[in-house]
């Protein structure tokens, strides 16, 4: 049985380069802010110190009116002869919660770096903690841990607790599961996408309602929408699913692959799915050449940040004619990854991991015209007169998918135009 369904084979993809050493990325905590927005019955208790707390309370901003989806429990100071007690005192939290809050359908239990979590077994306390609330909701933990993971992959780790909790497909009636949190707007107008194309046997995981758990077994097949679920991956195939190997959804180019791709499996040819989308297709290249304009031949260096560099690169050279100085992302799993890396120039440079200071090094050597980097690097380079664009916006911004093609060039474009706006204003 072959898992991976492959389409093209990777012979002119790039080297990929492999770096370690310090890195400057936000920790999987970060991902409870897209995830709160997607799975709107659910709860995140953050098991973890004040600065996770203070993490989430700035990323997210402070909800006066509305009921907050996401709590820290602090957990201060113990040995290990303490951790009975706090394994009570966490019991305790939940049922406080669970009693005044009847809404919440799914608790995760996020895990977090200090030393008193990491003593702490969450998975332990989750099934626990099922057993107490068995009928009334579903409870699963994962790490969102900076030390084991980056901002993106706590998407992935939380994707991952789900899946013992999805029922087993009854028959094997080939069925596409979508996987990858995506905004309700960007579902729908791909709900609509399938339908044009007889794919009517159609799941998104995560979905907006926590006990909307798809089927998974050997009819299912995954088309991830978002390209650092290597784990989620992992567990589903272990249940039998096929990964359609495949472009992510991003850019024209990318969004018709990726449509091409999931329709092959149901025997539809490429050139069908191209005819039966060509009205949005025709409106999203009628957006983009808008936008264009400003990229065109502008120089990119991509920092290591969120796992989306890959695709990001390839559309912004091939769809928007920019020139790419570096593309270092954090981690590089080929069989997730294949597809983008055979879209890119042979001769661009890759770099999966990272060190800081090289990296930064290479930017002020390079000084592209503009950096895709972390938060806390944008603002020094910005200092020394260099354009950036903060990654994590990219996953906080509705881009996949035709209609949100000139959106996506648009975070790129934006610093760029401001830029000569300065100059122009400058000079008046
Ligand atoms: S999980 Fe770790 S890296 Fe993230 S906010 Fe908490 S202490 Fe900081």
């Amino acid at each position: 049985m072959t898992e991976l369904i492959a389409r093209t084979e990777n012979a002119n993809a790039p080297e990929v380069i492999t770096e370690r050493g310090e890195r400057a990325v936000f920790c999987g905590l970060t991902s409870i802010i897209w995830l709160h927005r997607r799975i709107q019955d659910a709860f995140f208790l953050v098991v973890g110190s004040r600065t996770c707390a203070h993490l989430l309370q700035s990323a997210a901003g402070v909800m006066i009116f509305a009921e907050p989806r996401f709590a820290t429990a602090i957990l201060g100071e113990r040995d290990l002869a303490g951790m009975a007690d706090c394994n009570e005192e966490l019991d305790r939290v939940v049922s406080e919660l669970l009693a005044r809050r009847p809404d919440i359908r799914r608790l995760f239990l996020v895990g977090s770096c200090p030393s008193e979590v990491i003593k702490l077994d969450l998975a332990n306390a989750a099934a626990r903690l099922q057993g107490d609330h068995d009928n009334r909701l579903r409870i699963s933990a994962f790490s969102g841990s900076g030390i084991e993971t980056t901002f993106t992959q706590g998407e992935d780790q939380c994707l991952a607790s789900m899946v013992p909790d999805l029922p087993t497909a009854q028959d094997a009636t080939p069925r596409l599961m979508v996987v990858g949190t995506l905004a309700d707007i960007v579902e729908e107008q791909f709900r609509r996408h399938f339908t044009q194309l007889g794919i009517n046997e159609v799941d998104f995981f995560p979905a907006a309602r926590a006990d909307d758990l798809p089927a998974v077994g050997p009819g299912t097949r995954i088309l991830l929408a978002q390209p650092y679920l290597g784990d989620t991956v992992g567990a589903l195939r272990k249940r039998g699913a096929k990964l359609i190997s495949a472009l992510y959804p991003l850019g024209i180019q990318g969004t018709l692959a990726w449509f091409q791709a999931a329709a092959a499996e149901w025997g539809c040819s490429a050139e069908t799915v191209q005819e039966s989308l060509a009205i949005p297709i025709a409106r999203a290249q009628k957006a983009l050449s808008r936008v264009r304009t400003s990229l065109e031949g502008k120089s990119l260096q991509f920092l290591p940040d969120s796992q989306l560099e890959i695709p990001l690169a390839r559309f912004l050279s091939e769809e928007c004619g920019m020139s790419l100085v570096e593309v270092a992302t954090p981690y590089v799993d080929q069989s997730l990854m294949a597809e983008e890396l055979a879209r890119l120039a042979e001769d661009v440079r890759v770099v999966e991991g990272a060190d800081l200071d090289s990296a930064l090094a290479r930017v002020r050597a390079n000084r592209p015209d503009l950096t895709v980097c972390g938060m806390g690097i944008a603002n020094p380079l910005e200092a020394e007169g260099l354009r950036t664009k903060w990654s994590i916006e990219l996953v906080f911004t509705p881009i996949q998918g035709f209609d949100q093609v000139a959106d996506l060039a648009g975070l790129f474009s934006r610093p760029l135009v401001r830029e000569r706006q300065l100059e122009v204003g400058s000079w008046s």
